[in-house]
């Protein structure tokens, strides 16, 4: 038999014949399926734009609320984030934000569908935060990239008006910062009371500073400002660079260099990434470092635990290099604990004393508290008796005794003003 006769005998075994059709229509739906994901691909390749937000980016959150907020609220499958308010009253509110649950959600923006795809990785933690690793992915119609960044750039403004008139506070965290406790009311500037001229001086000199970018930059200098509060505690350090954030509009970063596990190089990291409009703060600089007169037994203890070095911080201040204005204000109760390394010009540019009550303080405190007849001569009356007594007093114990006497009347407050010293 030759092979044409082998091949026709072939096609006309019934089995075989069955055979080859179930074949051919195997391959052949092989190669639409294949076909078919080709064209998915190549179709959303050039017909679809996708965008991935990881959880450690920083629109993470904002996109998650906007998308409540603007589409995804149809959607049945949500989980909840509880934050607390505070209200001009002071009251803190509980506030329950819904946002997309992990899965699939779709949402209209203008006249775009978008589809919203949360997932959590299960086996992945996101090692800063210890939480599971989350994307979020969007995926649209079309060619346009400008959809991503409009919705961006919205959920960007709505996040800053939710924070519109508070000051938040970030701790650090691992190498990043984390925003602690709920955003606060902005304190009013007047309400801290320090000494004639001082409040004026730093305020000054810091808007003198975030206005002049380009003062620096011509010089080639770095573009960064630090500042040194010193003076007793209750003085009013903290509350006044809390309302100068607020009135600057800026966040504070809070960091306490005696943190065990605060190495140099977290130190320097995070001074480089902190937030966009923040300051950062050093409480208590003179507490974290032993002084020259520790003995050496103590040094070593000190040093054994893995901290920021005098040096370290030194390099940090240095180094602190940043397009964006760059202020670090430090505290400390004494003064004449610090190296004087650390206070020269270019590490901390305007020092300020921030000390007891003198007699201006005293009668605007007065004032602040009693408003009403005759407030003026009483007040100068008050603060008359206090000095009297020449004995230092600070605005928090000033402030102490007023609240004591809430409901008082003012005579009575006078006629009181040696409580100061006991309360
Ligand atoms: P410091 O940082 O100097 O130790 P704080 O700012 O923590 O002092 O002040 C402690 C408390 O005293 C705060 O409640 C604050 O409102 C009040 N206080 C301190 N100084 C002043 C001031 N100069 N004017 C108004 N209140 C003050």
């Amino acid at each position: 038999m030759n092979i044409v006769e082998y091949f026709s005998s072939l096609s006309d075994n019934p089995y075989f014949g069955a055979g080859f059709g179930l074949f051919s229509v195997g391959a052949g739906a092989a190669i639409l399926r294949k076909g078919y994901q080709a064209s998915l691909v190549l179709f959303r390749r050039h017909y679809m734009i996708t965008l991935e937000v990881p959880c450690r980016d920083k629109s993470y959150q904002w996109l998650l609320h906007w998308m409540t907020t603007k589409g995804a609220r149809q959607t049945q499958h949500l989980s909840v984030e509880t934050s607390f308010e505070q209200k001009d009253s002071g009251h803190v509110k509980t506030k329950y934000d819904f946002i997309p649950s992990i899965g699939t959600h779709f949402f209209k923006y203008g006249r775009t569908w978008i589809r919203v795809e949360r997932t959590r990785e299960q086996h992945t933690l996101d090692l800063h935060m210890g939480v599971p690793w989350e994307t979020v992915q969007l995926t649209a119609f079309g060619r346009d990239k400008r959809i991503y960044f409009n919705i961006l750039e919205e959920a960007r403004q709505m996040a800053l008006k939710q924070h519109e008139g508070k000051t938040i506070m970030y701790s650090a965290l691992g190498s990043e910062w984390r925003q602690f406790g709920h955003p606060r009311k902005k304190r009013p500037i007047s309400s801290v009371i320090l000494d004639t001229g001082v409040s004026d001086r730093i305020v000054n000199d810091c808007q003198e500073f975030i206005n002049n970018p380009s003062w620096y930059s011509d010089r080639g200098i770095p573009y960064r400002r630090g500042y040194l509060l010193y003076g007793p505690p209750g003085c009013g350090k903290s509350s006044f660079i809390t309302a100068l954030a607020g009135e600057l509009g800026f966040s504070i970063c809070v960091l306490n260099l005696s943190e065990r596990g605060l190495s140099d190089d977290r130190l320097n990291h995070l001074l480089s990434v902190a937030p966009q409009q923040s300051m950062v703060l050093l409480e208590d600089i003179d507490a974290a470092f032993v002084s020259r007169e520790s003995t050496p037994q103590q040094k070593a203890a000190y040093e054994g635990l893995n901290r920021v070095t005098f040096s370290g911080l030194l390099n940090c201040l240095d180094g602190v290099a940043s397009t964006e204005a760059r202020i670090v204000f430090m505290t400390t109760n004494y003064i004449d604990r610090l190296d004087p390394a650390l206070v020269r010009p270019g590490r901390v540019d305007l020092k300020e004393y921030i000390g007891w009550c003198t007699r201006p303080q005293l009668e605007q405190m007065f004032l602040r508290f009693y408003p009403g007849e005759n407030a003026y001569s009483l007040s100068k009356k008050f603060a008359e008796d206090v000095l009297f007594e020449e004995k230092n007093v600070s605005p928090a114990q000033v402030q102490g005794f007023f609240m004591f006497h809430k409901h008082a009347e003012p005579t009575e407050v006078l006629h009181n003003y040696k409580m100061i010293w006991t309360l």
